[in-house]
C-alpha cells in the first residue's frame, strides 16, 4: 500500500516542537492581555469573494496562491490565505460598532497559500496578529507597532529591525502612482516581465520585486512617496514616529516599504529578522482605512499586523532561545500490579483534582522499567504502590531532584506535593 504522508508544504508539530509553540503561545496571550486585546476566532474557509475583494485581485495571494474549490452546492470557497479580511467580515456581520466605537482584537490561526515551499515558507502556516478597528488616530498605529515589538522583547528576541513608512491616503497614492508611472516609463523595457505586468495593474508592487536590476532602477529613478504625502498624511506619520520615539522603540524609515495588499493606507510597517535567510519577514502590518467600506461595512478606519509563527520559532531557534526540555510531571506513580492500580488510580485522581500532574503507568511494566521511564520523562517525584503500601496506607515519595525520600500517609500526599511545586 502506498505510504500516506502529509501534504507538501505542511508540517506536523511534534514533541519538542509542541513545547516551543506552547512557550510562544503563552507569551502571546500574556502580551495581548496586557494590552487589553480580545481574541477572535473565525472559520478556516470563507466565500472566495471575500478574499478577492478584501485582499486585492492583483495581489500574488489572490492571483495565484489561494486554495479555492467548489463545494457540493457549487459555491466557490477558499481556505483563508490571511486573516484581516475574515476579521473585517466578522466585524461587519456582527455589527461590532454598535457596542463600542473601538475594538482591539487579536487572533492566532492556520493559513493556506499555494506557494513554493522553502525554509520559512509553507503551504499551511500560522499567523498571530491584531486588528484595531475604529480609530483613525496615529496613536492606534503606534500602539499596534509597540505591541508587535513587545512580543519579541518578551520572548528575548534581539536580531530584528522595524521598518516603517507611509503610503499616504488613497488620493496621495493615486497622485504618486501617476508620477511613478511617468518617471519609470522610459525604463520600462529594462524591468523584468513581472514588473512589466504590474506596471499597469499595481505599480507600487514594483517595490516588492527581488530582481536586482529592477531594484537598481527603482533606487535610481523612483521618487520617494514620503515627498508626495499630503500635509494630513505627513502629520499622521510624524505623530507615529514621535510616539515610537517617546516609547524608545527603534525603527528605520523605509520609503520602499509599500506592502503588496491593496487595502493599506498611510502607515505600513514590517519587522525583519536579521538572522533569517531569504524569508526574513517576521511581521507585516499597517493601516487599512478603506477595507471595511470595500467589504460593504460602514467606513471605519483600522490598523493591524500579522506575524508568522513558524518564522518566529526559526528566529528564536537561531538565537538559542529554547532551553532544554523543562522538568516533567509532578509525580510518576508506579503500581506494582493490576490490584495496586485499584489504589493508584483514585489517588492519582484526587491529586489531579488538587492541581498536581500525575503520570500512571498503563503498560503493567516491571518496577525497574517504570523507574527508568520516570527518569526519562523527567518526573519530579516517584512513588511505588504495592501490597505493603496498600496495607499501611502510606508510601515513600522520592524526589528526583535531590534523591531524598519521605514516608507519607496517602492523605498527606497532596499537601506534600503542592508544597514542593
Ligand atoms: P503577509 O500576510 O504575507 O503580510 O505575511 C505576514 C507574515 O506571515 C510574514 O511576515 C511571515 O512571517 C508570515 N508568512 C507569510 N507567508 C508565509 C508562508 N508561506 N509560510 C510561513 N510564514 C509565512
Amino acid at each position: 500500500m502506498q505510504e500516506l504522508k502529509s501534504i507538501k508544504g505542511t508540517h506536523d508539530i511534534l514533541n519538542s516542537g509542541i513545547a516551543k509553540w506552547q512557550k510562544v503561545e503563552k507569551v502571546l496571550q500574556k502580551v495581548f492581555a496586557s494590552f487589553c486585546y480580545q481574541e477572535i476566532r473565525t472559520p478556516v474557509f470563507e466565500n472566495t469573494a471575500l478574499f478577492a475583494r478584501g485582499v486585492g485581485e492583483f495581489s500574488d495571494i489572490v492571483s495565484k496562491e489561494m486554495y479555492t474549490f467548489s463545494d457540493k452546492g457549487g459555491e466557490s470557497l477558499t481556505l483563508r490565505p490571511e486573516l484581516t479580511a475574515s476579521v473585517a467580515r466578522a466585524y461587519i456581520q456582527h455589527h461590532f460598532w454598535q457596542d463600542a466605537p473601538v475594538h482591539k482584537l487579536w487572533y492566532l490561526g492556520a493559513l493556506f497559500r499555494q506557494e513554493r515551499p522553502q525554509a520559512g515558507r509553507q503551504r499551511q502556516f500560522h499567523q498571530y496578529g491584531v486588528e484595531v478597528i475604529g480609530s483613525a488616530l496615529p496613536e492606534a498605529d503606534a500602539e499596534v507597532i509597540a505591541l508587535a515589538c513587545s512580543i519579541y522583547r518578551e520572548l528575548g528576541l534581539r536580531n530584528y529591525v522595524l521598518h516603517i513608512n507611509s503610503i499616504g491616503s488613497t488620493d496621495t497614492r493615486k497622485r504618486y502612482t501617476e508620477i511613478l508611472k511617468k518617471t519609470l516609463e522610459p525604463h520600462k523595457n529594462s524591468l523584468c516581465e513581472t514588473c512589466n505586468t504590474r506596471f499597469e495593474g499595481n505599480i507600487l508592487r514594483l517595490f516588492d520585486c527581488k530582481n536586482p536590476g529592477c531594484a537598481e532602477i527603482l533606487k535610481n529613478y523612483a521618487p520617494s512617496i514620503l515627498d508626495h504625502l499630503s500635509s494630513e498624511d505627513a502629520e499622521h506619520f510624524t505623530r507615529v514616529r514621535e510616539l515610537l520615539d517617546v516609547m524608545a522603540i527603534p525603527y528605520e524609515v523605509n520609503p520602499a516599504l509599500v506592502r503588496g495588499l491593496d487595502y493599506y493606507t498611510r502607515t505600513t510597517f514590517e519587522i525583519k529578522g536579521t538572522a533569517l535567510g531569504a524569508q526574513d519577514a517576521l511581521c507585516g502590518g499597517g493601516r487599512y482605512d478603506k477595507l471595511l467600506m470595500e467589504l460593504g461595512g460602514p467606513e471605519t478606519p483600522a490598523v493591524g499586523f500579522a506575524a508568522g509563527m513558524e518564522r518566529l520559532i526559526l528566529a528564536m531557534e537561531a538565537e538559542g532561545l529554547f532551553t532544554e526540555e523543562e522538568a516533567g510531571m509532578d509525580l510518576y506513580l508506579a503500581p506494582m500490579d493490576s490490584h495496586a492500580l485499584n489504589t493508584a488510580m483514585p489517588i492519582a485522581q484526587t491529586l489531579r483534582d488538587a492541581g498536581i500532574s500525575v503520570y500512571v503507568d498503563l503498560l503493567g511494566r516491571s518496577l525497574k522499567a517504570m523507574l527508568r521511564e520516570a527518569n526519562r520523562k523527567k518526573a519530579k517525584h516517584t512513588a511505588v504502590i504495592g501490597d505493603d503500601e496498600i496495607k499501611n496506607r502510606r508510601l515513600q515519595l522520592k524526589s528526583m531532584f535531590n534523591n531524598t525520600v519521605s514516608e507519607l500517609p496517602f492523605e498527606d500526599l497532596a499537601d506534600a506535593l503542592k508544597h514542593k511545586k
